[in-house]
């Protein structure tokens, strides 16, 4: 069946990266408009395998050229019921990447496409060949969907009257877990999707931590569990509670070992800094630590420009994603700062000191109400210098740590001999990895005159094999 199509289709292509020299046309993405959107529909309202095209065909695009896109599915089964829709819409992204000559970024109102002039070389001319492509795989790979009809959209008016109505179906669906929580369920949910280009990843999904790409929360995970429980989501039993705050359960913890192969044993579901969960590359935000203001900082895909930290976006999301798990960097989903537990270990949002502006505006009623001014924007502040004084200025709570953190090194100032083995104070080593330019928070190195170095670590994380302490002659 596949032999009717003029390009390959394989799960091989899906890291398959289309540069801008090599491309045809890009789709929807950051300097357009775009969705992806499936809705579970009754048997007699879906016609099998119909294609619809609004606007214009992939033969009608100039080479080089830019366009809106959206894609709808309509999908129906015996087992197909609504808590599926997220399932088979993430997996839209999957399939649309085994195309070979496709390549397909991000989800729901973010997705962002690229069809290479290879594939258009070769006879890839229209938009019903990948709508067809995509639809045989849906019913090949979910049993579960009988009948499945798409329509996709090229056209300006078309994509943004429709984009609203794809938000609201995105929102409800978030909204459905916020009378549940993490203490209510025994189940949690993982997902293997990303696996293959983080094979290290550890994605679980509860109640109060919806996925990082955002687009799978618990009630999806336990639909696509029930449905294929061979399938890339299943279900994780929590086991036993080890630590409320930061949310670590035993159960979360044999499955870590058991997807990362070995190499993370601990994943903390509500912490930052410490055992954090793993980032894949999906994520819609990513979270920094800030050492200069012990505090965390929050940006998202959108946010072309750079961060208080002199980084970009992208630049942060390469030093996350992978599927490791980063002390200083965490990937999350948009929902994440709606839920009750939002980082807890780490203060939750009195953590908070920065994000961009239209990410803040975005999740504004989310924020407690008297941090709302107190976090700062890009328009607020451009470096950390001018960061710290817009926190001290609005009285961020984070000045609070400050203060408790120098009455702490005036302490170990007047205690030198204890300061100089710094044993309470140290984490103990922790297998992590730790981005190239990240330094541990507020890292000094101070001249001691007669007494030496001395060395300050606060809320470090140090991992060592060896250590030789040599006498100079
Ligand atoms: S980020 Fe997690 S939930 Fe989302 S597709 Fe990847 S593995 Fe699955």
């Amino acid at each position: 069946m596949a032999d009717e199509f003029p390009f390959e289709i394989s799960p091989m292509f899906e890291g398959e990266r289309i540069r801008k020299e090599g491309m045809h046309v890009e789709l929807a993405g950051p300097k357009s408009k775009g969705f992806e959107l499936v809705r579970a529909a009754p048997m007699e309202e879906v016609e099998d395998g119909r294609f619809t095209l609004i606007g214009p065909d992939l033969k009608d695009m100039e080479e080089g050229s830019r366009h809106p896109f959206a894609m709808v599915y309509k999908i129906a089964g015996e087992l197909v019921e609504a808590d599926l829709e997220s399932i088979v819409e993430r997996r839209n992204h999957e399939f649309q990447n085994y195309i070979q000559g496709m390549m397909h970024l991000n989800q729901r109102d973010d997705v962002w496409i690229r069809i290479g002039k290879e594939a258009v070389g070769k006879g890839m001319n229209s938009f019903e060949q990948i709508a067809k492509a995509v639809m045989m795989l849906f019913k090949n790979e979910l049993p579960f969907i009988e009948k499945v009809e798409a329509t996709y959209i090229t056209d300006m008016a078309e994509v943004e009257k429709q984009v609203d109505n794809a938000r609201a179906v995105y929102k409800a669906r978030d909204e459905r877990t916020r009378g549940l929580h993490d203490e209510d369920v025994d189940t949690f949910y993982g997902c293997t999707l990303c696996a293959s280009f983080a094979p290290t990843n550890v994605c679980v999904v509860t109640p109060d931590r919806i996925s990082l790409c955002g687009a799978i929360n618990w009630f999806d995970g336990r639909a696509a569990a029930k449905v294929d429980p061979e399938g890339p989501q299943f279900a994780i039993p929590k086991g036993e509670l080890l630590d409320a705050e930061s949310g670590e359960y035993s159960g979360v913890n044999e499955f870590a070992k058991k997807l990362s192969s070995g190499e993370y044993d601990r994943i903390k579901l509500h912490s930052f800094l410490e055992y954090p969960h793993t980032s894949c590359g999906c994520f819609e935000v990513v979270g920094f630590y800030i050492p200069e203001v012990d505090a965390i900082g929050w940006v998202d895909r959108d946010f072309a420009g750079t961060a208080p930290n002199g980084l970009q976006f992208s630049t942060m999301a390469g030093q996350t994603g992978g599927g490791k798990q980063v002390v200083g960097f965490l990937g999350i989903g948009i929902n994440y700062f709606r839920s009750p537990k939002f980082i807890q270990a780490d203060g939750g949002w009195n953590r908070v000191v920065w994000m961009p502006k239209m990410l803040k505006e975005k999740i504004f009623q989310d924020i407690p109400e008297d941090l709302r001014d107190k976090i700062a924007t890009e328009e607020d502040v451009k470096d950390i210098e001018a960061l710290r004084n817009f926190l001290k200025e609005k009285k961020h709570p984070i000045i609070e740590r400050w203060v408790e953190e120098e009455a702490e090194e005036e302490v170990k100032e007047e205690a030198p001999t204890q300061a100089a083995v710094p044993q309470a104070g140290f984490a103990a080593p922790q297998m992590m990895q730790m981005p190239a330019n990240f330094m541990p928070s507020a890292m000094q190195m101070m001249g001691g005159g007669s007494g030496g170095v001395r060395i300050i670590l606060k809320n470090a994380k140090v991992t060592v094999d060896k250590i030789i302490i040599q006498k100079q002659d």
